[in-house]
Formats: C-alpha cells, sequence, structure tokens
C-alpha cells in the first residue's frame, strides 16, 4: 500500500514515544512532546477556523522560537504550507516576497512588527495578521494574538488528506547572488532530506539540538523534522550572541549545533573560548560554506567540538554532499590531512547523485584539479521555483539540478568546492578561486574577516581585490597583506588591492554578500552586477 512521507509523522512518532520529553526549550519556556502535540492541534484547528486549507500560504517572520516551530507542524497538518521570511530583510522585499507567495496568512513576531507596518497597505493576498507577543511589545491593530488563537481552540485531531507530492514550504533563497526565488519543497522532498540528516549526523534521542542557524533559512538545514523524529531536545535561540550560545551549550547539555563559520568564528574569537570553560558536552557542530583547513583544526583544538561539513542549498532542501571521513582514510591519514579533508564539501549523501561536469556535461577528471560545475539528482531537489518556471527550466536539466558551484572531485569522490560561478575571477585567462585567496589571507594574523572580489582590469580583464575586516587594534597596511599573499601564492592570484572595512555586508545567514562588495566597481566600469 502507498503510504505517503509526510513530515508530520516525526512530530507524531515522538509523541507517541517520548510524550514526557522535553520537545522545545525556549528562554524560560519548556514543552513536552506530549504537550506541543496538543498545541500543534489546537493552532491547526485556528488556523482551520480562519480559513487556511490546502495549499494556502502562510507567512512567518520570526526568529527562531517556539511558535515557529509549531507553525510548521500546524501548517503541514492542513496541507497548508509554510513561507518563512527572513528576519534581516528590508520592508521592500517583505512586500516582493509576501505578494509574490500569495500568502494568506501572515505570522509576525511582535519585535518585527515595525518592518511591516509601512507596508501592510500593499499585502493585498493577506487576509489575517497574527502577532507572536515578545515582552515590552504592544499589540497592533486589528492583528491575532497567536496564544489567544491556540487558547480557544479544539484540541482534537484536524482531518486534511496531505499527499508527499504537497508542497510544505516556499523557501526563498538567501539571494547572495541577486534577488531571492521562491524554492518549492514538497512533504517528500524535505522528508528525504531529514531521513539524510539522521543518518549522516547520527540523531539520538538523547540529543539537544541548539538551533544556531535561523529555521528561515532552508528550515534551519530540516533539523526541526530529523531531530524531532528521533525524539531530540531543540533549544531555541533567539539572537546570535557567542556568550549566550556558550552559556546555553552549558546549561542545556547541548549535543548538536548547526552553525555558519562566521558564528563559529565569533565563539573562538571569545576572549573565554581560550580557556577550559568551553563545554565538552558538543558531539558534533555541522557547518557549511568551505572554511580552510586551519579553521577546521581551530574549532576541533581549541573548542575540542567535532567539525562535520555539510555542503546544500535551498534547491537540494539543502544537502548534497557530507564531510565524512571514510574509515580507511582515518586509519592512515595524519591529522593535518584529516583537516584538510573535512574543510572540503565532503561526498555524496545517501539518496544524493552527485557529479562535477564540465560544459559538455561530462564527469571532470577525478584529479581534484580539473574544474566543473555541481550537479545533483535526487528526491530532495525542489519541484522548481515558485511561478518561475523559465528560472527552474534553465536550473533543472533533465532531471539534474545545476547547483552554479563549481568544484573539483578527487580519486576517493570528495567534492571540494572551488567558488560560485559568478565569483570565479577570471584573470589574464587563468580562472581564480576567490575561496583559495581569502583561505590564505585568513592566515594573517590580524584578518578577522575577509572577501575576495573580481574588479574589472584595463589589461587583464579582472583582478583579485580584498575586502578584509581587521582584529582589534591590528596594525597592517595594505602592502603587507599583498606581500604576505605573494609569499604563499602564485603571483597572479594575489589581491592587487586592499580595501579594510569595520563589517563586511552578510546575509541573514551568515554570508558575505560579494555583489554588494563588487557594486560600485562593476558600476563604475559599466558592467552588470551579478
Ligand atoms: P541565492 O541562490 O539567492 O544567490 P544562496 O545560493 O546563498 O543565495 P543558499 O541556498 O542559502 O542561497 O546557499 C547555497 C549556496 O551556499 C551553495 O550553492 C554554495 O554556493 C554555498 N555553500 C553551501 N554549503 C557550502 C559548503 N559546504 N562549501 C562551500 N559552499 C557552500
Ligand atoms: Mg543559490
Amino acid at each position: 500500500m502507498y503510504v505517503p512521507l509526510l513530515l508530520q509523522d516525526f512530530l507524531k512518532r515522538a509523541v507517541y514515544h517520548y510524550p514526557q520529553k522535553t520537545a522545545v526549550v525556549d528562554g524560560e519556556r519548556r514543552f513536552t512532546y506530549a504537550e506541543i502535540g496538543k498545541r500543534v492541534n489546537r493552532l491547526a484547528n485556528a488556523f482551520q477556523a480562519y480559513g487556511i486549507g490546502k495549499g494556502d500560504r502562510i507567512a512567518v517572520l520570526s526568529p527562531n522560537r517556539l511558535e515557529m516551530y509549531e507553525a510548521f507542524y500546524a501548517a503541514f497538518l492542513l496541507g497548508a504550507v509554510i513561507v518563512p521570511l527572513n528576519t534581516r530583510l528590508v520592508p521592500a522585499d517583505y512586500e516582493y516576497i509576501v505578494n509574490h507567495s500569495g500568502a494568506k496568512m501572515f505570522l509576525i513576531d511582535a519585535e518585527l512588527a515595525p518592518l511591516i507596518e509601512p507596508i501592510i497597505g500593499q499585502l493585498q493576498s493577506v487576509e489575517r495578521y497574527v502577532s507572536l507577543p515578545v515582552e515590552g511589545f504592544k499589540n497592533h491593530n486589528g492583528w491575532l494574538i497567536y496564544d489567544d488563537i491556540i487558547e480557544s481552540a479544539s484540541e482534537n485531531a484536524v482531518d486534511v488528506e496531505v499527499d508527499e507530492r504537497d508542497m510544505a514550504t516556499i523557501l526563498y533563497t538567501s539571494g547572495t547572488t541577486g534577488r531571492p526565488k521562491g524554492v518549492i519543497q514538497t512533504h517528500r522532498s524535505l522528508y528525504m532530506n531529514a531521513i539524510n540528516t539522521i543518518i549522516h549526523v547520527r540523531a539520538e534521542d538523547e540529543d539537544v539540538l541548539l538551533h544556531t542557524l535561523p529555521m528561515f533559512h532552508v528550515n534551519g538545514w530540516g533539523t526541526p523534522f530529523s531531530f524531532t523524529g528521533m525524539g531530540a531536545t531543540h533549544v531555541m535561540l533567539r539572537k546570535i550572541d557567542p556568550k549566550h550560545i556558550v552559556h546555553l551549550v552549558q546549561t542545556e547539555g547541548v549535543t548538536v549545533a548547526c552553525m555558519a563559520p562566521t558564528v563559529l568564528n565569533m565563539i573562538l574569537n571569545e576572549p573565554t573560548s581560550k580557556t577550559a570553560s568551553i563545554p565538552q558536552n558538543v558531539r558534533v557542530v555541522i557547518a557549511g560554506s568551505a572554511p580552510p583547513p586551519s579553521f577546521v583544526k581551530a574549532v576541533e583544538k581549541e573548542l575540542g567540538w567535532t567539525f562535520l561539513q555539510v555542503y546544500g542549498m535551498t534547491e537540494v532542501s539543502p544537502f548534497v554532499t557530507v564531510g565524512h571521513i571514510k574509515k580507511d582514510i582515518r586509519d592512515t591519514a595524519d591529522e593535518e590531512r584529516i583537516h584538510r579533508l573535512k574543510a572540503k564539501a565532503g561526498i555524496s549523501m545517501i539518496n544524493v547523485e552527485a557529479r562535477v561536469v564540465n560544459e559538455d556535461g561530462e564527469d571532470v577528471e577525478p584529479n581534484g584539479e580539473e574544474i566543473g560545475e555541481v550537479i545533483c539528482r535526487s528526491n530532495s531537489v525542489m519541484d522548481g521555483y515558485w511561478l518561475q518556471p523559465e528560472e527552474t527550466a534553465r536550473s533543472i536539466v533533465n532531471g539534474w539540478y545545476h547547483t552554479g558551484d563549481m568544484a573539483t572531485i578527487d580519486e576517493n569522490g570528495y567534492i571540494d568546492i572551488v567558488d560560485r560561478k559568478k565569483d570565479i575571477i577570471i584573470s589574464g585567462g587563468e580562472n581564480i578561486s576567490s575561496i583559495e585567496v581569502e583561505g590564505t589571507l585568513y592566515e594573517h594574523p590580524a584578518v578577522l574577516e575577509a572577501a575576495i572580489i573580481a574588479i574589472p582590469h584595463e589589461k587583464w580583464g579582472e583582478v583579485p581585490h580584498a575586502v578584509c575586516v581587521l582584529r582589534e587594534n591590528a596594525n597592517v597596511t595594505e602592502e603587507d597583506i599583498i606581500a604576505f599573499c605573494r609569499e604563499r601564492m602564485a603571483h597572479f592570484k594575489c589581491p592587487k588591492s586592499v580595501q579594510f572595512v569595520a563589517e563586511l555586508p552578510k546575509t541573514a545567514s551568515g554570508k558575505i554578500q560579494k555583489v554588494v562588495l563588487r557594486e560600485p566597481f562593476w558600476k563604475e566600469a559599466g558592467r552588470k552586477v551579478n
């Protein structure tokens, strides 16, 4: 018999097998799975009473909090679709995304309400606003209050037939390279990714997961589903603050956290991190974004946390590869080689077929040198971009999703991301990986953060330009940085100029927005910025 793969079944399993276990910790609030199960039923009934049915979109603008977790499951029970919004956008972006998604209901964290108030008149499809209360913030005119709608609703299960091919979320991409696109994820695609996570991260019921990654960003890498399925505990984190993270790790006994390298960097740079006070209960920290091997080493040696690299993207729900070290390599390689391998994207996950192909679509030589584009095929690949059939057809060709990421693959099948197609610098006919040059810059003791971008050049077409944030009290010049690179890298790869800034522009998930850095240089040269 055909049994659909549904995300709500993860919660149902936890409610059945782990009713008394703490499901969610959010500040002072703690709920067991039995309690969450009832609250989610109430919320689903309330949504239904306000006219939400199958296929209807519910936009959510919220940092990680209990209500966001509950809203996912309540929507899934109804076959409705959650559209999580990045909390760091500006009102015009929300106007675009909410209208584009056609959301019927809008859940808004009260602290973030001022971002939406100016554009309410422009949000044509939204029929109901629901405020998620925050201490000290008052309710807004005519908005429903989350706690009230939950209170008055029935806790009986709703009866809606949902299929695994139904949409579960529409997630707008980070917008690192342009306008966000609405990625359609089905129950099936997110379910399969959750299973991958359970297997590759080895999720267990004794795990305590700290939600450091925003849940609006590819659903916090699907962890609200995978760790729920196993009956683990979720600890919500509202704001990124390294001291508070270390505190929660200690007090809640956190065992797993997903973090952008920028966040790990903050923890590494906390003065207390150098002491023995870092709690050792974290068994694995999951990170993406190709950090240099020295960074992996610092996390493992200084913090004592095992580092696991994952590579993926919103369009694949998100995982493609994992930095798992195969046993024969683990048994024979020295520490340095292991750190180098852990800094790579890794090998394809179960249920994903990943290849690196050249422009003719042929596999590149598995020699760790030839560069091609990563393409993949998986049950977790999106159904397409919401209302953008041409974009969808451009990125999914003959069933293979084209990632736009350039990489090499070695004889053991380890994929190493070289750069995004759009970020690669082509200088005098040579390809320069911005990631590689950044890796060298990070070795400089004065450099806290760095980005390499292509800037137009009369003779070479493009040359690398460095934008750096220095550590406090650092005293270096542009010439020092360039000389440092020239000692370590082929000269054509070295930055030709260096700019020091107080802060780099970042997306809400902590990624550096090179498109913003490129803009003044490219505009001046009359080039289209992408
Ligand atoms: P947009 O598509 O809107 O420009 P985005 O691509 O940054 O934004 P995401 O889906 O959040 O949106 O990010 C996926 C991208 O992040 C990948 O395509 C890749 O470029 C990068 N990435 C993710 N994981 C890794 C990793 N482990 N190593 C290197 N790069 C990574
Ligand atoms: Mg992308």
